[in-house]
C-alpha cells in the first residue's frame, strides 16, 4: 500500500479539501506540508497536515494564489510534489508548468493539458475532432453584436453567451430575443474581463431543461484511460452545483457506456493523465453535448468513491508518480447509490447571499452510510475571503431512496450555528417530492423553490411528528420546572399531575391538539396528534446538543430544536418552523395579537451582507429611483449589485470602494421625507 516515490507532498489549498487530501496521505504513509494564510492560522487543516508553511494575508491573490510562494515553501519544506486541490491554483497552467520546472512533480495532468482544456473554445474544437457531440454554437470568439446577430439566425433563440475562459458558471448570459443581445453581450465581457483578464465570448444554443452530467475519469501516462460511471449535477443555482448524486436517474447502462467512452476519447484526444471529468448536458430527448472538462479533483468526488469503493486522490497521487494505473475498464464496478449535499455558509432565504461570522456550535452527523467532508469547527471564522463551501454530507444507501433517507437524516443532525447555511435548504431539495421521482433539470431550483423555500406546503405528517418532538421537549422542561419548585416548597403544584397531557401546538396554519401519556416508564409514551396515534420510544430521553432522536412508530428519526422564548424553533427533512405550545387553557385565553404592520418609508440603505465595497454609483444630491443600482460589494468571489429600495434623493454616502462592510451597517441615507 505504501506510496514510495513522495516522501513528502505539499497541499496548494485550504478547507475541506485539503483535509480530504491529507487524510489520504496519512493512509499512504505520505508526509504533508499545509499551506495557510493569517486568516486560516487555526484551521483544522493547518494542525492536521504534519507541517506547515504560512504563506501571507488573508486575501487569495497574496496567498493562496501566490505561485511563487506556495513553490518556496513547497522546496523548502523538502516536498517532493504538489496537489493542488480544486479551485485557486488547480487549472492554472501556469503554475503547473512553474512546479515542474522547480523539480517537483504536479498532481494533475500536464501543463499543456490544463491550458487546452481550460479555454473553452479549444476544448470544443479538440470535442469536434475527436467526434464528441457539441452544442450547436460558434467556433471562434464573437467579433461584436453584428456577428452574434448573424449567429442568432443560424441557431436561434434561447442563446447562451459563454466566456471562453470562464469557470464557476461567471460571465454567461442567456439572451432570449435579439433587443436584449447587445447589452447582454457587453455585460458578459465586462465580467468575463474582470474575473479571467480575457473578454472572448462565443454562442451556443441555450438547452432548455437539461440536465448536468458528468463523467469521471481517470487516466495514466501510459495511455490507459477508465470511466468512473457519472454524476449528475443538475440541482444548481447560479450554474453552482447544490446536490450531487451517482448514478443518475437518466442514465442506463447503454448511455453511461457511450457517455463514457466519449469521455475517455476525449481524454485521450488531449493527452490526459490524472483525475478528470468530462461535463455534458443531456436534453430531454436523450442527446448528449460536451460542455467542457474540468482538469482537477472536483468538489462532488466522494460520491464517486462512495459507489466505486476507489480512492481517487490515492490515483491522483500514483499517476502523478509515474505508476501505471492498476485498473481496467471492467474492474470498475458500482455499487448503490450515492448521494451529496454542499454546506455552505449562504442564506437561501436571502437570495443566496454569503454569510460569516465565527462558527459557534458544530455537530456532524455519523452512521452507517453517511461521510462528511468538512473544513470547519465550532470556533472556525468563516470570512469573506474564501468560497462559501463549509462542509460535504454524503449518504451511500443500496437504492436512490435509501440514499436519499440516509441523507436526508444526516441533514437533520448537521448543526452549524453562528450563521446561516445550506443544510435545511439542501434538506429540502432532498425530500422534495420532484427531487424523490427523480424529475430533475438545471431549472429544478427555479421552478420548484422560491427565496429558499419549497413552493409546495410541508407534508401535514412531517408537521406532527414535529409537533410530538416538540411537545416532548417543552413537556419535560416543564415537567423539570415544576419538580425543582416541588423540591423548594412541596405544596406547590402537588397532587397536580395528570395521567394524559394535553397540549395545543399552533404552527403556520395548522392547530394540532396533541396528547400523550404521562407514564412512559421504559421510555415508551402512547399520543395522539389529531386522529392519528402514535407509539414513541425513546429508551433515554436525550436532548442533546439540540437534537433529539425519537423512534416513532418503528421508524428512528432525529429533529433539531431551540427554544426561542417561549416557542420552539424546529428543523426537520428541511422544515423550518417556529412551534407555538400552549395547554388548553392557555390556547383558550390566548387572543392572537395580530401586529399592525406599518408602512415607514425608511432613510437609510443597510447593507444586506459582509464584504467589500467595490463601486459606489451615486453621489450626495443624487436623486434614485428604485431598482438602481447604487454601490456593488462583493464577497467570496461574488460581485453583487445593490439596488435601491425606494426612490429619493441620496442625503450621504457612508461608504467607499475598498471598503469592508459589514451585514446591517449603513451604506448610505435619504434625504428624510
Ligand atoms: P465545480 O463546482 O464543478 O467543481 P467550479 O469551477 O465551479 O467547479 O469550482 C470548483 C469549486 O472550487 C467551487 O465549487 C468552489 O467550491 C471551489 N473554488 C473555486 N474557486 C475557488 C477559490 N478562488 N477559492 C476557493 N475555492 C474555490
Ligand atoms: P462553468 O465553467 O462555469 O462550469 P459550464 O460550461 O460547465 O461552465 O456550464 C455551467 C452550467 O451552465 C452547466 O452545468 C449548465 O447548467 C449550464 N449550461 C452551460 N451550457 C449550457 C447550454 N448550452 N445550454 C443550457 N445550459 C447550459
Ligand atoms: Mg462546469
Amino acid at each position: 500500500m505504501r506510496c514510495r516515490v513522495f516522501e513528502r507532498i505539499l497541499i496548494a489549498n485550504r478547507g475541506e479539501i485539503a483535509r480530504r487530501i491529507i487524510k489520504t496521505c496519512a493512509r499512504l504513509g505520505i508526509g504533508t506540508v499545509a499551506i495557510y494564510s493569517q486568516a486560516d492560522a487555526r484551521s483544522p487543516h493547518v494542525e492536521e497536515a504534519d507541517d506547515a508553511a504560512f504563506i501571507g494575508p488573508p486575501v487569495a491573490t497574496e496567498s493562496y494564489l501566490n505561485r511563487e510562494k506556495i513553490i518556496e515553501a513547497a522546496i523548502s519544506f523538502g516536498c517532493r510534489a504538489v496537489h493542488p486541490g480544486y479551485g485557486f491554483l488547480s487549472e492554472n497552467a501556469e503554475f503547473a508548468r512553474m512546479v515542474e520546472q522547480s523539480g517537483l512533480a504536479f498532481i494533475g495532468p500536464s501543463p499543456e493539458a490544463i491550458a487546452l482544456l481550460g479555454d473553452k473554445i479549444a476544448s470544443r474544437e479538440l470535442a469536434l475532432k475527436a467526434g464528441v457531440p457539441v452544442v450547436p454554437g460558434t467556433q471562434e470568439p464573437i467579433a461584436g453584436v453584428d456577428e452574434a446577430i448573424v449567429v442568432a439566425e443560424q441557431i436561434g433563440f434561447p442563446m447562451l453567451l459563454k466566456p471562453a475562459a470562464g469557470g464557476g458558471g461567471r460571465g454567461m448570459r442567456v439572451v432570449r430575443e435579439k433587443d436584449e443581445l447587445a447589452s447582454a453581450l457587453e455585460a458578459a465581457r465586462d465580467e468575463t474581463r474582470k474575473g479571467f483578464a480575457d473578454d472572448r465570448i462565443f454562442i451556443e444554443r441555450y438547452v432548455e431543461r437539461p440536465r448536468h452530467i458528468e463523467i469521471q475519469i481517470m487516466a495514466d501516462t501510459f495511455g490507459n484511460v477508465v470511466y468512473l460511471g457519472e454524476r449528475e449535477c443538475s440541482v444548481q443555482r447560479r450554474y453552482q452545483k447544490v446536490i450531487e448524486e451517482t448514478p443518475s436517474p437518466a442514465v442506463d447502462e447503454p448511455l453511461r457506456r457511450h457517455m463514457g467512452e466519449t469521455a475517455c476519447e476525449l481524454a485521450r484526444a488531449a493527452g490526459y493523465a490524472g483525475a478528470g471529468t468530462v461535463e455534458f448536458i443531456l436534453d430531454p430527448a436523450g442527446n448528449f453535448y460536451f460542455l467542457e472538462m474540468n482538469t482537477r479533483l472536483q468538489v462532488e468526488h466522494p460520491v464517486t468513491e462512495e459507489v466505486t469503493g476507489l480512492d481517487l486522490v490515492e490515483l491522483q497521487i500514483r499517476v502523478a508518480a509515474g505508476e501505471p494505473l492498476a485498473l481496467r475498464q471492467a474492474d470498475v464496478s458500482l455499487n448503490g447509490w450515492a448521494i451529496e449535499a454542499r454546506i455552505c455558509a449562504e442564506d437561501p432565504s436571502r437570495g443566496s447571499f454569503p454569510t460569516t461570522g465565527i462558527v459557534t456550535r458544530f455537530a456532524m452527523p455519523r452512521g452507517t452510510g453517511v461521510r462528511v467532508d468538512s473544513g470547519i469547527r465550532a470556533g472556525s471564522l468563516v470570512t469573506i475571503y474564501y468560497d462559501s463551501l463549509l462542509a460535504k454530507v454524503i449518504a451511500h444507501g443500496e437504492t436512490r431512496i435509501d440514499a436519499i433517507r440516509r441523507l436526508s437524516k444526516a441533514l437533520n443532525g448537521c448543526h452549524i450555528e453562528g450563521f446561516a447555511t445550506t443544510v435545511d435548504f439542501a434538506n429540502a431539495v432532498v425530500n422534495h417530492p420532484a427531487f424523490v421521482a427523480g424529475d430533475l433539470s438545471t431549472h429544478f431550483l427555479e421552478e420548484h423553490f422560491q427565496d429558499g423555500e419549497s413552493k409546495i406546503p410541508p407534508r401535514e405528517e412531517d408537521l406532527r411528528l414535529l409537533s410530538i418532538a416538540v411537545v416532548l421537549v417543552y413537556h419535560t422542561r416543564q415537567s423539570l420546572v415544576r419538580e425543582s419548585l416541588r423540591e423548594a416548597s412541596p405544596r406547590v403544584g402537588a397532587g397536580e399531575e395528570a395521567r394524559v397531557h394535553h397540549y395545543v401546538v399552533n404552527v403556520d396554519a395548522h392547530v394540532f391538539e396533541v396528547e400523550m401519556e404521562a407514564d412512559f416508564s421504559g421510555g415508551v409514551w402512547y399520543g395522539t396528534v389529531g386522529e392519528f396515534s402514535y407509539k414513541v420510544v425513546t429508551p433515554k430521553f436525550e436532548y442533546y446538543r439540540r437534537r433529539l432522536k425519537l423512534n416513532i412508530n418503528g421508524t428512528s428519526h432525529t429533529f433539531r430544536l431551540q427554544y426561542e422564548e417561549n416557542h420552539i424553533r424546529a428543523f426537520y427533512c428541511g422544515i423550518v418552523r417556529t412551534f407555538e405550545v400552549y395547554t388548553p387553557r392557555e390556547w383558550a385565553l390566548a387572543h392572537h395579537m395580530i401586529r399592525e404592520r406599518v408602512e415607514v418609508l425608511e432613510n437609510f440603505l443597510k447593507c444586506p451582507m459582509p464584504g467589500l465595497v467595490t463601486a459606489v454609483s451615486v453621489a450626495p444630491g443624487d436623486y434614485v429611483r428604485r431598482g438602481q443600482e447604487l454601490l456593488r460589494i462583493e464577497s467570496m468571489k461574488m460581485e453583487t449589485a445593490i439596488a435601491s429600495f425606494r426612490d429619493g434623493e441620496i442625503d450621504r454616502v457612508l461608504v467607499q470602494p475598498k471598503q469592508a462592510v459589514d451585514t446591517d451597517e449603513i451604506l448610505l441615507t435619504f434625504k428624510g421625507s
